[in-house]
Formats: structure tokens, sequence, C-alpha cells
């Protein structure tokens, strides 16, 4: 997703970094960093400039640190906890990865597993844990199969306090398709401890907003996976986040074919059924492990799963280019052009 009125400044904003008020909207300042390998973007509404410049040190800060201690392939406390995982007895974590493996532990099962924080070897297998693209060719074949009959999953950590331990070696976690969300969710709220009531957190399209812009909601734009551009616009309102998973942020094309970066825990390739989903919810890590659990669930899979998960919101393009939502996120919905196929889900 894009917020609206950044779909123009967009490349500009990365060579802006420093705190900038924008001539637009009396008292709203803007900070963009680089984290999670994405463009960050906080924008304040109606706040004075010291506030302004204490929220944005402090976030700063926080999301390097959460960068720093989630990367999923940079020496750091995830990647220690990895190498102490795959040895099979107990150790005593680092306790700053707790909380996400705790979050992760929860709604994986509440998922289905389809959301699978677990299958960082897969990710590796595939060449995801990297700076750079893979180029492919895919791994083999008969590698993707091994890994997938291991069946990690979190159930197989055992956390007794600080003390961790895997029953099986094949558990490598990964926690990137959440930790965006839980990132935003910590820092809107620190936001608003501040005493900040209006503000976007969008980390290249998931995003999270407090209060209102002005006599408006946040609007923002739902890009579209097959076309440059927005497909449609969605009033956010206040405490609520909207996160999209796309097979378009990060893949590669072999032999005409795309491999993109969310795998199918059950099969080892990636999802095929989905260009994309996206899920409105309070909590944005629900909203992030969800749009990635039902991009792998795809168009036959996804309403059990959103039901399992108690979801209110949710949009899913299928691997034709079809549209199906539940009859309240049609509601919500402003599409920009018509559609041919529109399918309606029963209610959530
Ligand atoms: P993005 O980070 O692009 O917004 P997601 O939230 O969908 O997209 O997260 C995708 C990332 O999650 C991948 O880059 C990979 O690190 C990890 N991942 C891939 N497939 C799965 C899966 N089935 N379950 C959990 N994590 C996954
Ligand atoms: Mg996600």
């Amino acid at each position: 997703m894009i917020p609206i009125r950044y779909l123009a400044p967009l490349g500009l904003l990365l060579v802006v970094p420093v705190l900038t008020a924008c001539n637009k909207a009396p008292q709203e300042y803007e900070d963009t960093q680089l984290i999670f390998g994405t463009l960050v973007e906080t924008t304040l509404y109606d706040v004075d400039e010291t506030t302004a410049e204490h929220a944005f040190t402090a976030l700063r800060e926080d999301f390097e640190y959460l960068h720093f201690i989630w990367h999923p392939w940079q020496p750091g406390p995830l990647a220690r906890t990895n190498e102490l995982l795959a040895l099979g007895a107990e150790f005593s974590v680092n306790p700053s990865v707790l909380p996400v493996i705790e979050r992760s532990r929860e709604l994986s099962p509440a998922s289905g597993y389809l959301y699978n924080p677990a299958i960082g070897k897969l990710l590796d297998l595939w060449g995801f844990h990297s700076d750079d693209l893979p180029k492919g060719p895919p791994p083999d074949a008969q590698a993707i199969t091994a890994l997938v009959e291991q069946n990690p999953t979190v159930d197989d950590i055992e956390i007794h306090g600080i003390r961790l331990k895997s029953t099986n070696p094949a558990v490598k976690l990964d926690v990137g398709a959440m930790a965006k969300g839980l990132a935003i969710d910590w820092e809107l709220a620190e936001l608003k401890d501040m005493g900040i009531s209006n503000a976007v957190i969008n980390a290249g399209g998931d995003l999270k907003v407090l209060g209102r812009h002005g006599d408006r909601p946040w609007r923002v734009g739902i890009r579209d996976p097959r076309a440059p551009g927005v497909l449609a616009t969605v009033d956010v309102q206040d405490g609520e986040s909207v996160f999209t998973s796309g097979d378009y942020e990060r893949y590669y094309e072999y032999q005409g074919k795309r491999y993109h970066h969310i795998l199918d825990p059950r099969t080892g390739y990636p999802a095929d059924k989905s260009q994309s989903v996206t899920v409105i919810h309070p909590d944005a890590a629900v909203a992030d492990a969800a749009a990635t659990a039902l991009f792998v669930a795809g168009p036959d899979e996804w309403y059990a799963i959103a039901k399992k998960m108690d979801l209110h919101y949710v949009l899913l393009i299928d691997a034709q280019g079809r549209i199906h939502m539940n009859p309240a996120m049609a509601e919500r919905l402003r599409f920009l052009q018509p559609h041919e196929t529109i399918l309606l889900s029963e209610p959530l």
C-alpha cells in the first residue's frame, strides 16, 4: 500500500532523511528511515516541532535496534538463537528476542501454520537470506522435500523463562513476515505515550494509523499487484493497520517463471495461488502474519483461515487476477477502475 499523497515524492524522500515540515498542512512532520529492507515513513500531524524531533529520534533508535535483534541472517540475537536452536540442547536465549518468538508461537498455529516462522532453512535454500536476490535455477527438488518432511514449526521450541530448546533440528526462525507489524504496533504505542494523537507509520506500504488527518481519516492506496499504481483506496480508522503481502516484493524470474519470497510451508515452493492479500486489523502483528498466511492459503482456503484468525477485512487477488473479498471489506474499498470478477465471500 502506498498512501496516495506520497506516491509522487516517494523517490525524493529517499534523499531527504532529515526532519522536514511539509508545506501542505500546518504542523505536519515526516521522517524516513531505511529499516527491515524497506523505507519506513513516519508522519505526525498536529504536533509541535520539539515533540516531532523527540519522537523521530526515539523511533529511529528503536527501529534500528529491532532491525539488529531480529535480522534473519546478519549476526545478532536472532541469528545466535538459531545457531543454538540447531544444537538441540537447552540454552539461555537473549531475552530481547523472546517477545517476537512468543508472538510467532501464538500466530503461527492460529494461521494453520501457513504463517510459519520456523522455515528459515527453506528460505536459506531458496537464497532469500541475502541482500541480493537469487538468480536461479530453483533449488534441488529433493533438498526442498527433505526440509518440508522435517516439518519445522514453532511448536518444536520449548520455552521455560529464558531457557529455550528445539526438539527439531530443522527449526530456523525467520520472523520477517510479522516483524514489521510488531515493530509498528510498538512504535505507534510509543507515539501515543508521547501524547501524539495523529500519526502514520508506513513501512513500504504496510502501515498503522493513529487518529485522523485533520478533518478526514487517513486515506491510503492499495497497490495493484500487476500494474504500477493504486488498485483501490481505503479510509483507515484510528488504531487500524493495513498490511499487504504480494508476490512482487522480492522475486526473480528464471526461464520465464516467477519465484518469489513467500513460501508455502506445505510444499516448500513459492505459494502460487495469489498475487496479493491485504488485511485490515487493529493489531498490526496479526495483520502482517495474516496477510502472509492468506497469501499462501489462496482463493479456496483463505476464508477458513481468516475465520480462525478472527479477521474482519480481507482482500485477495488470486493468481488469475480475480478479486476476492468479504462483504465488509468490499464496502470499505473504493476501486479506481471497475473490475470484471469480484467474488464476495460469506461475511466474516
Ligand atoms: P513483506 O515483508 O514483503 O511485507 P511478508 O510480510 O509476506 O512480506 O513477509 C515475507 C517474508 O516472510 C519473506 O521474505 C520471508 O522472510 C518470510 N516468509 C516467507 N514465507 C513465509 C511463511 N509461509 N511463513 C512465515 N514467513 C515466511
Ligand atoms: Mg506479513
